[in-house]
């Protein structure tokens, strides 16, 4: 029999380790600032080109390396951060698996140049193969340029997304680095602009002033923590400012940035008092235990972590930011309304009159079945809105109405939005659209995530008739097509910076539907709020002109029927 097994070569299993290690530029940027960091820098700088497709460079002040040390970096499972089997099971450093360097070396180009205040050198390997080696003088420090990325592994290569989601997602790893260490300066530069830059002195509140602009840092609290195992600090958000993904919740363990899906769940139950269940805080906590308590080496990427009584500190965490966000919210927060737009503006209703055939089919959701008790109602309402009579209203949500057929009861805010979303869509059909000048210019602060997704969102706005400009930092919108007069611009713009990070649409139609729906969802009139009899006969008369009324944008019924039918049989008459 012929043997089949083979021992495979360092380049080979370098190769695959990289598969795991450097996915993508941002894993690459990672492990290379977790090294300077590990070397004691205080001063970061990380510039990309092309979203580090083209180039990725790490320049840092931190210990240097040996000119031997230099070489053994790049060779598998070397590593000056652990010695021996009791080190891994308490973890001081961020790196430990001495894999990061050989695996990013064997997928790209790499050129070093170290200084460790004794002795420099300078270093060139490229796909696996050590090509230079000089004795060149340099500043104390570590200089590492990553270039050619994936030029031989092109299924990697393909897998890479746009070059501005690759930058965003660099610009995302190092917003956490930065929020870790604040007492470290960054600086993060893409295709030459500089993204942001921290101070280093050690401040969290002015990190996320650098970071998500002065109106979100000014609405921050910084918070402090412990029980016996778990020491917790860091900044929570008021909730007026919060997201739309769950992007914004920033955790560390040690230091160490971790996703833990339980751990964000805890920080959102903390939050639920004061946010609708679509909406997700901007927090940034950093947790101190044991290294003992935690097992971080779990994934190579080292993302994931283990703990040890996770559910003590889930409990410290919902306690503290649930009495720190209580004792803040006691006093109602009113934001103050700021008129937006000229006082004689365009004329709704002229506008409003459409011809029915340029009208865009609206899909319809309705589902014929019955409901056990409440049936929906069925083919013989086309005039039914008409014969309508309002008898009251429920707990200020529900318009209580009776027909020929029993007793209607439409939920208010559903209706709205229904009559709302064919109006809006309807005005983003219009091939002239009025525009009104704003005052005051809106000024939307972008995190730097956001400016770094600019090309895309700017297509976005487009999209909904919506000029906007980019400038430091933020967005600036000087005018509005008419129809946007009612819609609240600041909530808008969050809600679809938030809708296009989370779910990268990139399809035109698909954002326009979304873009619609939030809208109509936002100049409707809201669940809890007591109409009088006119007001509720018009949300009525509202809904009978839609093409589909049965259901809100989201699905949901807009009215249901209880008919006379059936309380006869409830009755037992
Ligand atoms: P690990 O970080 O897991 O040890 P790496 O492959 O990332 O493995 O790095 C190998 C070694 O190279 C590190 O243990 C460290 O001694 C050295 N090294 C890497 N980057 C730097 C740096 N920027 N400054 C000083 N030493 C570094
Ligand atoms: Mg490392």
């Amino acid at each position: 029999m012929m043997n089949k097994i083979i021992k495979l070569d360092q380049h080979l299993t370098n190769m695959i380790a990289a598969g795991e290690v450097v996915e993508r530029p941002s894993g690459i940027v990672k492990e290379l600032v977790e090294n300077s960091l590990d070397a004691q820098a205080t001063k970061i700088e990380v510039s990309i080109n092309s979203g580090g497709i083209e180039k990725i460079k790490v320049l840092d002040n931190g210990e240097g390396m040996s000119r031997t040390d230099a070489l053994l970096a790049f060779k598998r499972h070397s590593t000056s951060k652990i010695k021996g089997v009791e080190d891994l099971w308490s973890i001081k450093s961020l790196g430990f698996r001495g894999e990061a360097l050989p695996s990013i070396a064997s997928v790209s180009k790499v050129e070093l140049q170290t200084n460790n205040k004794e002795e420099s050198s300078f270093l060139k390997i490229a796909y696996g193969d050590l090509v230079a080696q000089e004795v060149v003088a340099s500043n104390p420090g570590t200089s590492i340029e990553i270039s050619g990325l994936f030029y031989k592994t092109p299924a990697r290569l393909k897998h890479l997304k746009a070059i501005p989601y690759e930058s965003a997602l660099v610009v995302s790893v190092m917003e956490k680095f930065a929020f870790a260490y604040p007492e470290v300066a960054f600086k993060v530069i893409s295709n030459e602009k500089l993204v942001f830059e921290t101070k280093g002195n050690g401040k969290l509140q002015e990190v996320v002033f650098d970071i998500y602009g002065f109106s979100i840092a000014e609405s921050s609290l910084e918070v402090e923590f412990q029980d016996f195992d778990y020491r917790v600090s860091g900044i929570i958000v008021l909730p007026q400012y919060a997201r739309s993904n769950k992007n914004y919740i920033h955790l560390f363990i040690n230091q160490r940035m971790i996703r833990s899906y339980r751990l964000s769940n805890t920080v959102i139950e903390a939050y639920s008092a004061f946010l609708p269940s679509d909406r997700y805080p901007i927090v940034v906590l950093n947790i101190e235990m044991d290294s003992k308590l935690v097992d971080v080496n779990v994934h190579p990427s080292k993302w994931e972590i283990r703990l040890a009584k996770e559910k003590q500190l889930q409990l410290l965490i919902k306690n503290a930011l649930q009495e720190s966000l209580s004792k803040k919210m006691q006093a109602p927060l009113i934001k103050e309304v700021v008129p937006l737009v000229q006082p004689q503006s365009f004329d709704f209703t002229s506008s409003f009159k459409v011809e029915e055939a340029t009208l865009n089919p609206l899909s319809s959701t309705f589902k014929k079945e019955e409901v056990s008790t409440f049936s929906k109602p069925q083919e013989s309402y086309v005039n039914v809105f008409q014969e309508l009579d309002v008898i009251g209203q429920l707990h200020g949500k529900y318009i209580l109405a009776q027909g020929v057929q029993g007793l209607y009861i439409i939920d208010q805010h559903a209706a709205e939005e229904r009559t709302n979303y064919e109006y809006y869509d309807r005005q983003l059909l219009l091939e002239k659209t009025h525009f009104t000048q704003l005052l005051i210019p809106f000024r939307y602060e972008l995190s730097s995530f956001q400016t770094s997704l600019i090309q895309e969102l700017q297509e976005l706005f487009k999209s909904v008739n919506l000029e906007v400009e980019a400038l430091n930092n933020s967005l600036i919108v000087r005018s509005i097509p008419s129809w946007m007069e009612k819609v609240d611009l600041e909530d808008f713009m969050t809600r679809m910076l938030g809708y296009y990070e989370a779910e990268k649409e990139t399809d035109i139609s698909k954002i326009q539907k979304k873009a619609v729906a939030t809208m109509a969802c936002h100049s409707s009139i809201r669940f809890n709020r007591y109409l009088n009899k006119e007001e509720m006969q018009q949300v009525i008369k509202n809904l009978s002109h839609c093409k589909q009324p049965y259901h809100c944008p989201h699905g949901r019924p807009t009215f249901i029927l209880l008919s006379d039918k059936q309380l006869i049989k409830e009755f037992y008459r």
